[in-house]
């Protein structure tokens, strides 16, 4: 018998209104916690062939970010009822699959916790050294204690087991289509919307800047009002260890993805203004990474909606922009 969590409960509740033909769930791996087991759930969705063009999802990825698997649920949540009448979607999720993660860390989000239940960052955990003089001391990664935030875990230890899901998980569905897609939900940093692309490691220049700036200008001329700064996660802050910097490598170097174009971004969606608009929300837990008035919470919802259907388009049709 699983514990309960409020977001975990929403999706179960989504996949037994919407028995979808095209759509398989699999509990990825369980989680303990002191008192109770949580289930990781994958799901894909669509054309089942590995090769064909994917749209990523993960949320969740730190447990105190509630938001990000919220924004990707109520996504799904659209997006199973519009399949159930809209014929042209369907014929769209016969060409494309979505393979997602909505809650990669159930147990860090029931303890209200960023870390997952052993106190490692999920986003520090990957077998990846930066070497960037603009890392900061303690939040781009740390080894002193699992007590402290940004904790990597001990030297030289397997990935953690919500890490691990996640690179089996990708390995399996993601990294085999011709193009790829990821959208990973994050919250907390700054006062606007950041869709960044890697590296977080460095700031040298990603390797496939041609592609993440085609993306870009295919955003910038699609909605042209639209809120997002997109650049490069290490014009933030470069870190240790982040599993998108790993993926990335991994799909890099192997020469079965060559010719395929892997693109992993984050949505750093801006918590500050929200706190500047409401300042008492700093006394709650989770005030910092959640917008805690009623319309505000509508507004997160409905942006970032626009935003996935966006990148499924482009998914789909990455050889009108992707410039290879
Ligand atoms: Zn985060």
């Amino acid at each position: 018998m699983f514990g309960h969590l409020q977001e975990l409960d929403q999706l179960q509740q989504l996949l037994e209104r919407f028995p979808l033909p095209n759509l398989q769930t699999r509990t990825l791996a369980t989680v303990e916690t002191a008192k109770k087991t949580y289930p990781i759930l994958g799901l894909t969705l669509g054309n089942p062939d590995p090769s064909a063009p994917t749209l990523f999802l993960v949320g969740g990825v730190h447990g105190l970010e509630k938001i990000g698997s919220q924004v990707l649920i109520a996504y799904l949540a659209v997006l199973f009822r519009q399949l159930t009448w809209d014929e042209h979607l369907q014929e769209l999720f016969k060409k494309v699959r979505i393979c997602t993660i909505p809650i990669l860390n159930p147990g860090g989000m029931a303890h209200s916790r960023r870390s997952n239940p052993n106190g490692v960052d999920l986003m520090r955990n990957a077998p990846v050294e930066s070497l960037s003089s603009n890392r900061p001391w303690l939040i781009g990664g740390q080894r002193l204690s699992p007590r402290l935030p940004w904790y990597r875990g001990p030297e030289g230890a397997p990935l953690e087991r919500e890490a691990q899901t996640l690179i089996d998980f990708a390995k399996e569905n993601c990294l085999t289509a011709k193009t790829c897609l990821a959208i990973d939900f994050h919250s907390g940093f700054g006062m606007r919307d950041r869709l960044w692309y890697p590296y977080a490691k460095t700031q040298e220049p990603f390797p496939k800047l041609k592609e993440a700036m085609a993306l870009k200008t295919l955003l910038d001329l699609t909605y042209a009002h639209h809120v997002y700064k997109i650049e490069s996660q290490s014009d933030s802050y470069t870190t240790h260890g982040d599993l998108w910097d790993y993926l990335f490598e991994i799909h890099e170097s192997s020469p079965l993805y060559r010719d395929h174009l892997f693109l992993p971004w984050t949505l750093e969606m801006g918590s500050w203004t929200w706190l500047k608009k409401n300042p008492l929300q700093i006394l709650s837990p989770h005030g910092l990474f959640h917008p805690m008035k009623l319309h505000r919470y509508s507004r997160v919802m409905r942006r970032h909606i626009l935003l996935i259907d966006f990148f499924l388009k482009a998914t789909a049709h990455s050889s009108s922009w992707s410039p290879r």
